[in-house]
């Protein structure tokens, strides 16, 4: 949800007035009542308000039925893909929408509150290691019980961004004993403090700009699966979360990798909506490789609906706060936040990265 009755007072107490589609918090436990209390008008249908509505908070991109029905000028905030959602981002420049998108979020301190992917992907992180853990058929702790001693659960993560580093932590809380590798040694230390080791291949480092990876050579991918074959063989379970901006994700793990893994291991691939770390992730299914299970849920941050629409509430809240003054919309494309993220306005695509991720020329 990109409101909660929290965000609304907040909202409201910014001068705004604030209406939500009824029934829309249902699926993170919020009911109309609540937003009733917070000062929200609930509303029978969406489409009723997208007509007058200056400012619109949703969390996945709009379908082109309710771009239509948008009013010209008007502000939408979300994730808006725009890598990979080309079509949706060139509508919503011909229909006049100042569209910000959460992915182009700057990742600057003052952005922090703001960054609803870090947001998301930390809840990611915790609960791949919990599904991980429901289908393992083994404890992730060492148990000594007088009916023997029950050596650890080992855990690789893949990817020690935001998701990886809260797998590890959550691994490590439930007594597995973790590695991690990323492309990025700039995390080894992180990876170390939170009780993991981190696995140094002789390969060079693919830092890119921002503290994200850069987009990797086919060679070097190759070379890298073969260095980290052995680790992924010997894992009671792998979480991957490999990502690199506005591309699609790298591929880690073979299907001959499964296929040496142990019967009864299970792989988390974080990446499967966007491609895939794992070769044969489905996304949206359950893949059992000889007795190797391989999750590839879909949206996994919705499976905790009540925190994790708190937390993108409240980024989306602040991002929109950020060009509110006096009651009233106010943008102010000097500021990097508003450059950052904003992909069109007034009919045009305006945002570098996203002409990029679009292909257009800028
Ligand atoms: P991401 O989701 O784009 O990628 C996840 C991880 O995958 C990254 O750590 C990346 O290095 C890694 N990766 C890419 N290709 C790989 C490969 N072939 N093998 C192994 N790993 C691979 O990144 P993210 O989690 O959104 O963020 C990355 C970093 O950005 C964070 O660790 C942090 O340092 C920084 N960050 C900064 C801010 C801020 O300053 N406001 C906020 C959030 C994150």
């Amino acid at each position: 949800m990109a409101l909660v009755p929290d965000t609304a007072k907040l909202l409201i107490g910014a001068g705004l007035e604030v209406s939500l589609e009824g029934g829309a918090g249902a699926g993170a436990y919020l009911p109309d009542d609540l937003y009733t209390k917070a000062g929200v008008t609930v509303e029978g249908r969406a489409g009723t308000m997208l007509h007058y509505a200056d400012a619109v908070l949703k969390v996945q991109a709009p379908r082109e039925s309710e771009i239509a029905l948008l009013k010209k000028g008007a502000l939408l905030i979300s994730f808006l893909q725009p890598a990979t959602q080309g079509d949706t981002i060139r509508s919503l420049a011909q229909h006049g929408i100042t569209a910000f998108s959460l992915e182009l979020v700057p990742r600057i301190s003052r952005a922090q509150s703001m960054d609803a992917l870090s947001s998301q992907a930390s809840a990611s992180g915790y609960k791949a290691v919990l599904m991980a853990a429901d289908r393992l058929g083994k404890f992730f702790p060492m148990m000594m019980t007088a009916a023997g001693t029950v050596a650890p659960a080992r855990v690789l993560v893949m990817g020690a961004g935001v998701a990886g580093l809260q797998a590890i932590a959550t691994a490590r809380r439930l007594g597995a004993v973790v590695s991690a590798y990323d492309v990025r040694p700039a995390v080894k230390e992180e990876v170390q403090s939170l009780g993991a080791t981190f696995i140094e291949l002789p390969l060079e480092t693919q830092e890119g700009e921002g503290g994200y990876a850069r987009e990797q050579s086919d060679e070097f991918l190759r070379k890298q699966r073969e260095l980290i074959g052995e680790h992924v063989a010997k894992s009671d379970v792998v979480i991957t979360t490999a990502a690199v901006p506005g591309r699609r994700a790298p591929l880690l793990v073979t299907g001959d990798m499964v296929k040496a893994m142990r019967a009864g291991s299970v792989i988390v691939d974080l990446a499967a909506e966007t491609g895939g770390n794992v070769e044969l992730t489905q996304a949206g299914k359950d893949v059992d490789v000889g007795g190797v299970t391989i999750l590839g849920t879909r949206n996994v941050p919705s499976t905790m609906a009540l925190h994790t629409s708190q937390l993108y509430a409240r980024n989306v809240a602040n991002l929109l706060l950020n060009v509110v003054k006096n009651g009233a919309l106010a943008l102010d494309f000097a500021d990097e936040i508003t450059k950052g993220c904003c992909v069109t306005h007034g009919g045009e695509v305006v945002n570098e990265r996203a002409k990029q991720m679009l292909g257009t020329p800028s």
